[in-house]
């Protein structure tokens, strides 16, 4: 197979670790960002110690100039990004009658207009080369909306219309642009849900269980293979039936 290179986002984090093992486990040479030097340097060493040399490159998705540096770097110390998972995100939940604004613009920030800063110093080398995978890590609640989320499920369904917006401009360059969608998958994030919540969400899902952060991984792996060519503005929902359909 073809070794690429691949710049996942919020790679430190639950879901960003797995899929950066996948792409790693299939060859490619992988980079992320950090913003804490302590926390970066206790996850390299963990993933070191688990046999993965990932490049890290420092910078805040929120700021454009700052993604623009850090493709700058990846592409100075791996080559071309050819693999991009637009995958770091936060949640500033609250019901919008009483959601501040900076609630609404984090979220906003760090989940949707990070696509477009760290999108764009990448765009046009794939284009060139004819050859890209760009993978967007959305959720569950961008198509079916959350109690609480008005924020997140506005950045996360704006990850779709901008998915099939850049699949329709590129697909003559060989650049594919998807979506994934997870359910609820046992992080952190998730895991600090009181657990009655918990309960109340698992027996909702039809398969019984949350989902891995592998499980997500596994749909990056598949998206990003280089026999995916013709899956282009697609949405992956990987979330154990909790929402099938739009
Ligand atoms: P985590 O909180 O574990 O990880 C988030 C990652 O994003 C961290 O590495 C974090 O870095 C990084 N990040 C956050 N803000 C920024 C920023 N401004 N600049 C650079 N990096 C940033 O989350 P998960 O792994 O659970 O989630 C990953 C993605 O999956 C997110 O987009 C989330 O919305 C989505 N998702 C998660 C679900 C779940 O059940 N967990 C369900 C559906 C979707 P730092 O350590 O510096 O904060």
């Amino acid at each position: 197979m073809t070794s690429r290179v691949a710049f996942v986002t919020g790679g430190t984090g639950g879901i960003g670790t797995a899929i950066i093992k996948r792409l790693a486990d299939m060859g490619h040479k992988v980079a992320t960002n950090y913003r804490s030097e302590e926390r970066a340097r206790a996850w390299a060493d963990k993933m070191k110690a688990d046999g993965y040399d990932i490049l890290l490159v420092k910078g805040d998705v929120t700021s454009a100039d700052e993604a623009a540096g850090m493709v700058q770097e990846i592409e100075g110390k791996l080559g071309p990004v050819e693999i991009l998972v637009n995958n770091a995100g936060i949640t500033r939940d609250g019901t919008f009658h009483k959601m501040k604004s900076d609630q609404w613009t984090d979220v906003i920030n760090t989940n949707l207009n990070s696509v477009f800063n760290v999108t764009r110093p990448v765009i046009e080398g794939m284009r060139d080369r004819k050859w890209g995978r760009i993978i967007q890590i959305s959720s569950i609640n961008g198509l079916k909306g959350q109690y609480g989320q008005a924020n997140y499920a506005a950045a996360k369904a704006g990850m779709h219309g901008f998915t099939i917006s850049l699949a329709r401009e590129n697909a003559r360059n060989g650049v594919t642009v998807n979506t994934i969608s997870p359910g609820y998958i046992a992080t952190d994030m998730v895991m600090a849900v009181p657990e009655e919540v918990r309960a109340k969400i698992v027996a909702d899902i039809p398969t019984g269980r949350l989902g891995t952060p592998e499980e997500i991984a596994f749909g990056v792996g598949f998206l990003s293979d280089e026999q995916a060519g013709w899956i282009t503005g697609s949405n992956l929902d990987i979330n154990g039936g909790h929402h099938m359909g739009w």
